[in-house]
């Protein structure tokens, strides 16, 4: 025991040091160290949802730390049902009973996750995403009465959010329903949270009492089955009482990876929206409706030149239209066509790049360094390739929208928490160290052209 303790001492000061802090604290401090035989280390986890999340994402980080500790690989496994650590203010029984509802000053708080300008007066209505717009005013009108649940679905940037925050603000507005809306992943952010500190009731009621449930991003559930199961029990509690749900995506429900199927018809059986990418009229109106208060004004044969030559995604969009006033307003000048086309320039090609993908940019980077691909994927972390490697992932982060896990995976299967470290480390050091930043501007422009 003694051994598996102070292994395990030491294992979490290497992590503390490796780990942004609030990822050591919320994933590794809890952790306890229960045995250690025949070369293995148990860690003991409070149950285990815990322990399948660990596993699924930590694996790779404590495995190293454990072998930089201990001088060689060590074999380790997380077993439930030990209670964490440092838990303070633990109660003594899990309250049976919902509590009242909340406030009206509560709800209007509970608005307050959702940005005040996503409002539907601020949303450009067009072609592609008039359906979802209608469907989510109707929502709003007569929450839980006509559609539910309301899917809306549809690519990066394209509007679901704002959709999502515009109904409710508008129902916080009239103070008469209670409404939630959170992110799948702060769900199981709180999910998790709740089954540590065993306020999984909390959890329920603060979810349950509500008469708008609206969760973002809901193909977060991909694979991750216990959630799932959390979710499917709060949806069915809401549904039965016809409170109204309404979930986004970014594919439909029959495409979400692992997602069960009494689940996929569960989210489909009131009504599945799309939001297909805009014209470049409604991108030429989001771009006026932008402008509307602003001080600049820049002149229409620019604003055609954005809306035809940035992505479909509404987000780059904007980013191109702060780019643009803010150029004019701190330097005075007007902006012309050539002058727009010189400061959008990375923009456009950067962040438009939809085709740029993890392999290619994998290979550019093993290219630049001399190294082989496989290199950058191995469990392997010599010196020479850890510097590529974190580049890799950080322009991978930088130049596409693939998300923390995705990028983790396709990294020879590593934690999302190994990539945000690659990414905020290669971030502080790439402005003071020279060879770091002509690598990224040789590479990435590679990759522009490619
Ligand atoms: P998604 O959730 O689909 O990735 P968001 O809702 O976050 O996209 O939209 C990205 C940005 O584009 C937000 O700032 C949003 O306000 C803006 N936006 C998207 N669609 C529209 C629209 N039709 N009218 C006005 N602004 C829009
Ligand atoms: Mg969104």
């Amino acid at each position: 025991m003694l051994a598996a303790r102070q292994i395990w001492q030491d294992t979490k000061s290497v992590l503390k040091r490796s780990l942004p802090e609030d990822t050591y604290n919320r994933w590794i401090s809890n952790i306890v160290p229960v045995s250690l035989v025949r070369d293995e280390l148990v860690l003991g986890v409070s149950d285990d949802f815990f322990a399948e999340w660990l596993r699924e994402h930590f694996s790779y980080d404590i495995g190293l730390a454990l072998r930089e500790v201990h001088g060689a690989e060590l074999r380790f496994k997380f077993e439930a049902g030990h209670a964490p650590l440092n838990l303070q203010d633990e109660p003594s029984a899990v309250p049976d009973k919902p509590q009242a509802g909340p406030s009206a000053a509560s709800r209007r708080d509970k608005a307050v996750n959702c940005r005040s300008q996503h409002t539907f007066e601020n949303f450009v209505v067009g072609d592609g995403n008039n359906f979802a717009y209608s469907a989510a005013v109707n929502v709003s009108k007569a929450p839980g009465k006509s559609i539910n649940p309301l899917f809306i679905y549809g690519g990066t940037g394209l509007g679901k959010t704002h959709l999502l925050q515009a109904i409710a603000n508008a129902v916080t507005e009239d103070d008469q329903h209670s409404v939630v809306y959170i992110t799948c992943e702060e769900f199981l952010i709180s999910y998790i949270d709740a089954l540590q500190n065993r306020k999984l009731q909390d959890f329920r009621n603060r979810f349950r009492m509500a008469d708008l449930l609206l969760i973002d991003d809901i193909h977060f559930l991909a694979k991750k089955t216990q959630i799932q199961e959390e979710f499917f029990n709060t949806f069915n509690a809401l549904h039965n009482q016809e409170k109204q749900i309404v979930l986004t995506s970014d594919r439909p429900p029959s495409e979400i990876d692992g997602l069960e199927s009494r689940m996929v018809s569960r989210f489909a059986s009131g009504l599945t929206v799309d939001i297909q990418p805009l014209s470049s009229e409604t991108r030429l109106a989001i771009l006026r409706k932008k402008l509307e208060d602003h001080p600049v004004q820049i002149s229409d044969d620019v604003l055609y030149f954005v809306a035809d030559r940035v992505s479909s995604n509404i987000r780059t969009l904007e980013g191109a239209l702060v780019q643009l006033t803010a150029f004019a307003s701190l330097t005075g000048q007007k902006i012309n066509l050539a002058l727009a086309e010189t400061l959008l320039s990375s923009l456009l090609t950067v962040k438009d790049n939809t085709r740029l993908t993890i392999d290619i940019i994998q290979k550019r980077v093993a290219e630049y360094y001399d190294l082989r691909v496989a290199d950058l994927n191995g469990p392997k972390r010599p010196n020479n390739i850890v510097i590529p490697r974190m580049l890799a992932m950080y322009i991978t982060r930088k130049m596409t929208d693939k998300s923390l896990p995705e990028i983790g995976e396709a990294f020879g299967g590593r934690g999302h928490a190994t990539v945000l470290h690659a990414v905020s480390r290669i971030e502080g050091e790439i402005n003071s160290n020279k060879s770091l930043s002509q690598a990224f501007n040789t590479i990435s422009r590679q990759l522009q052209n490619s």
